[in-house]
């Protein structure tokens, strides 16, 4: 840290992403991306004209990505706004709307807390009930920033919609964020809500299902004057938040919803096959609607497993934080991968009594 850093970022706890080594390839089971490429629609909408262009600002509008996300949705492109991953989305939302505070899961997605602190709300944090599952009563009637993952991350457990309802309806003055990243392996998605209720803030992400991490492309779905918040903030921080490839590239996406759907349905069989492996192995396993599991053994530690597979050449993700430190979280590659991932799994475990 140099002496010329503020003083209010000098306590700042960042957030640390999950591993992404570039010494030798690894069955990537750690940071939850698709196995599977984006289709071929997306490579045929990125040629040299489009690079050529790369000479020009992008459009600050993501006029085209707008209207492709507002037509795959349902909904007006006022009510869309699009982001550079949906980290940024998050991020712009807990600076706008955390004056009341902000209140979240203690075990969920762990950018929000370092959200939080970076601007010096002080967070509600709620633990989950024993068995990872959220208790809805606990953010009722909070009016201040509720920020709910569904499916929740790490657990992978989600919220039926009525209980998304419950929650949204009995905050009318605060904003609801629902982190819907995982939602279409197996979860209802918010966003049909979002035309009733103007304080629902729905949250996506083309990282996941749609197999773009690496294009860093997000989008959520509000009433119109959240939409125009959001926009304030983006056009007072980064106008062009979205590269011109990837504007194109996520357009292009959605011209084949069917691949993306007909992949995530084979990512939510291989995740029930790979659940039943574990638990025939002795692991308990939560009820995961997304494309990881959550689970624990016990026979081997969390952090032994995860190094006894890293070394093995399979990673997968181990947080350190007491409540978890025995679980690990194994995000649903292809059948492939799994069956190598069980293979060595069954090599490690066979040894433990
Ligand atoms: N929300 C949740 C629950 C996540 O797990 C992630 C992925 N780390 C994100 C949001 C952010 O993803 P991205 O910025 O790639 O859209």
């Amino acid at each position: 840290m140099s002496r010329f850093l503020s003083q209010k970022l000098q306590g700042l706890e960042a957030y640390v992403p999950g591993e992404q080594p570039r010494d030798k390839r690894y069955i990537k089971l750690n940071t939850n991306e698709s196995p599977y490429p984006p289709p071929a629609d997306v490579a045929n909408a990125v040629g040299k004209a489009e690079i050529e262009d790369l000479r020009l600002y992008s459009d600050p509008e993501c006029t085209a990505l707008k209207s492709a996300v507002a037509k795959q949705y349902g909904v007006n492109t006022e009510n869309v706004f699009i982001s550079n991953g949906s980290d940024e989305v998050l991020n712009f939302a807990f600076m706008a709307y955390g004056d009341n505070g902000a209140i979240f899961p203690d075990i969920t997605y762990g950018f929000y807390s370092v959200f939080a602190n970076l601007y010096g709300i002080k967070p509600q944090i709620i633990p989950l009930r024993d068995d990872f599952t959220v208790d809805i009563n606990d953010y009722c009637g909070k009016n201040s920033l509720v920020v709910i993952a569904n499916p929740n991350a790490p657990t992978g457990i989600a919220l039926e919609l009525s209980e998304i309802e419950k929650i949204v309806s009995s905050n009318p003055d605060g904003i609801v964020i629902i982190d819907e990243a995982y939602v279409d392996f197996g979860a209802e998605s918010a966003v049909k809500l979002t035309e009733k209720y103007s304080n629902l803030l729905v949250v996506q992400t083309y990282s996941k299902s749609r197999s773009m991490a690496g294009a860093r492309l997000g989008f959520a779905i509000a009433d119109q004057s959240i939409i125009q918040d959001l926009e304030k903030i983006k056009y007072s921080t980064n106008p062009y938040n979205i590269n011109s490839i990837t504007q194109i590239a996520g357009a292009a996406a959605l011209n084949n919803q069917a691949y993306f759907d007909s992949n995530s349905k084979k990512i939510a069989e291989t995740r029930e096959y790979v659940k039943k492996e574990l638990i025939n192995l002795g692991f308990t396993v939560t009820d995961s609607k997304a494309n990881f599991l959550f689970a624990k053994s016990d026979k081997i530690g969390g952090k032994e497993l995860y190094l006894s597979l890293k070394e093995r050449g399979v990673l997968i993700r181990h947080f350190e934080s007491k409540r978890i430190k025995d679980y690990n979280r194994i995000t649903i590659g292809s059948r492939e991968e799994m069956e190598i991932f069980l293979k060595n799994l069954h090599e490690i475990i066979g040894g433990k009594k």
